[in-house]
C-alpha cells in the first residue's frame, strides 16, 4: 500500500548569499507517493531550495519535516539516512572507480574503506548488480566510470541512490545534457519506482518532460513558491507566464 499524503515539508525557509535571498519564506508541502517537480527560472533558487532539504547547506530560519520529524540542519548523511536520496545537477561519479565500484561505495560512508580493502559484502555485490539491470548499464559493469556517455552516467547515479533504498528520491536535473533516447529510459524508470510507491522530486528545464511525468509541480520564482497545482493548471496560470516570460 502507498502511503499517501505529506511527506516532505517547509515552512518559511530561507537563505541568503550576501545581498541576495536565494530563497524565501518558502512554504512547500511535496506529495507522498506522487512525483512532484520542481520548476522555476534560472536563478529562481531551486537548487537552493534542494541544498537546504538534503542538509548541503544550512537554511538561515524555517523547518524542514520528513514524515513528522525537524530535520533541519540534520547533517547530509543523516538526512540520507531518514530516507531522501539525491541527485546532482551535475552528475557525480567516480570516474576512475567502474560502474560496480561506484555502486559499491554508494552504500555508506566506509564504503570506500572497505573496497578498497578488498573487503566485499557479496549481498551488496548482488543488489548492485541487480540495480545496473535495472537502469539497464549492466554490460557496462566492469567499465571506469568515465568512459560512460554522460546519459549513462546519470542512470549510474541514479543506481548509486538506489543503492541507499530512500523513500523520497530527489532528482536535480536528471534529463539535463542527456540525449533524446536516454531521457525516455529516465523517465519510464522514475515512474516505475514511483509506481512502486517511490515519491519523487524532480527539479528540470524539460517542460514536455515535467508535464508528462509529475502529478505535482510547484514553481518557483525569485525564491518562493508562487503557484502549484496539476501539470495542466500550472502550465496557464498567469502567475507562471509573468515569471517565465518577465512582462
Ligand atoms: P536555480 O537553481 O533556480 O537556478 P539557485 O538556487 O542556484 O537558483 O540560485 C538562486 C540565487 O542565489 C541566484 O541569484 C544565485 O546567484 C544565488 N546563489 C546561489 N548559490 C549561491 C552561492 N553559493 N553564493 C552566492 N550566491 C548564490
Amino acid at each position: 500500500t502507498v502511503e499517501t499524503g505529506r511527506s516532505l515539508e517547509t515552512v518559511g525557509l530561507s537563505r541568503s548569499f550576501g545581498g541576495v535571498h536565494a530563497v524565501r519564506d518558502a512554504t512547500v508541502t511535496f506529495q507522498q507517493g506522487k512525483i512532484n517537480a520542481l520548476i522555476g527560472p534560472n536563478g529562481s533558487g531551486k537548487t537552493t531550495f534542494f541544498n537546504c532539504v538534503t542538509g548541503m547547506i544550512k537554511p538561515d530560519s524555517g523547518t524542514v519535516t520528513f514524515k513528522g520529524h525537524d530535520i533541519t540542519r540534520r547533517s547530509p548523511h543523516r538526512i540520507a539516512r531518514a530516507g531522501i536520496g539525491r541527485s546532482f545537477q551535475l552528475c557525480r561519479v567516480f570516474p576512475r572507480m567502474t560502474v560496480l565500484e561506484n555502486l559499491l561505495v554508494a552504500v555508506q560512508p566506509k564504503g570506500l574503506r572497505d573496497l578498497l580493502s578488498g573487503a566485499r559484502n557479496p549481498a551488496e555485490i548482488d543488489r548492485a548488480r541487480a540495480l545496473l539491470v535495472r537502469v539497464g548499464i549492466d554490460h557496462l559493469e566492469n567499465s571506469e566510470a568515465r568512459n560512460l556517455s554522460y546519459g549513462q552516467q546519470k542512470l549510474l547515479e541514479l543506481a548509486g541512490v538506489l543503492m541507499g533504498d530512500p523513500d523520497t528520491i530527489m532528482l536535480d536535473e536528471p534529463a539535463g545534457g542527456v540525449n533524446p533516447a536516454l531521457i525516455g529510459r529516465i523517465a519510464t524508470l522514475v515512474q516505475e519506482l514511483n509506481a512502486e510507491g517511490k515519491t519523487f522530486l524532480v527539479v528540470e528545464h524539460n517542460m514536455e518532460l515535467v508535464m508528462s511525468l509529475s502529478d505535482h509541480v510547484i514553481v518557483f520564482d525569485r525564491g518562493r513558491p508562487i503557484a502549484e497545482g496539476p501539470p495542466e493548471t500550472v502550465q496557464s496560470d498567469p502567475r507562471v507566464l509573468e515569471a517565465y516570460l518577465g512582462v
